[in-house]
């Protein structure tokens, strides 16, 4: 795996700005997924929050719409030769403390593990989640699940089970985190039976007829650019 980091230049102007530890906690995560090697990966820390309210987001690179524009990480993702995917993380990871870093990167890590292990599948999954929205919660759409359920096991591995699982309830008490889904949903995760991604995705995609939805959706003539994602997803995961 060759990982490049780029940070913000406004990031220096931080206190808690460290990319010593940001590079080597990365570096340290790295060996938990082997299958990544030659894969070519570009960290863009940024020293904001993120407008999209995610913590951190993933770009495969080879897609033909990853699905958000950011005008700046086009710019960085150019002056490279060659790369095949782009993490962007908000100012909550680059200011994080170890197990805020290593929850987050190790998440984005498995998308692209995802990606690279079958590109078909993520994708799909990556339209369930947008049809999917508002229905279930994001942390139960099965991309989303098997990314938390790697970071907890790398989290555990890392940073020891008890000051992970202090670091989970402190979120679930901290009244500045509205959302509780995250939390709570990471506590009931099973790290030790097996979870089939796969199975998993085409379960759901049988089940709440996303074949369809896609069909008629290619007929609408007014799409929105999530829907048009959603096109551009599908007919490259065909391809
Ligand atoms: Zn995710």
């Amino acid at each position: 795996m060759h990982i490049f980091f780029e940070y913000n230049r406004k990031c220096k102007n931080s206190n808690s700005f460290d990319a010593k530890s940001i590079e080597k906690t990365t570096e340290r995560i790295c060996k938990y997924f082997l299958s990544l090697k030659g894969v070519y990966i570009l960290l863009y820390l940024h020293h904001n929050l993120s407008w999209i309210g995610a913590a951190a987001e993933m770009f495969p690179l080879n897609c033909p719409n990853p699905g958000i524009e950011f005008p700046y990480l086009n710019k960085v993702i150019s002056e490279y030769s060659h790369i095949d995917f782009a993490i962007h993380f908000s100012s909550i990871v680059t200011y994080g403390d170890e197990i805020t870093k290593v929850l987050n990167i190790s998440h984005e890590f498995q998308h692209v593990a995802q990606y690279n292990d079958d590109r078909k599948i993520y994708l799909y999954g990556c339209i369930i989640r947008h049809f999917l929205k508002g229905q279930i919660p994001l942390v139960e759409i099965p991309i989303e699940y098997d990314a938390n359920r790697m970071s907890k096991i790398i989290a555990y591995d890392m940073c020891g089970k008890v000051a992970v699982k202090n670091h989970i309830q402190s979120m679930l008490s901290d009244t500045k985190i509205k959302n509780k889904e995250y939390p709570k949903n990471f506590i009931s995760i099973n790290i030790h039976g097996e979870f089939n991604l796969k199975d998993k995705i085409l379960r759901l995609w049988e089940a709440n007829e996303i074949e369809k939805k896609v069909e008629v959706l290619k007929k609408y003539s007014l799409r929105d650019v999530d829907q048009e994602s959603v096109i551009e997803m599908y007919d490259f995961a065909n391809k």
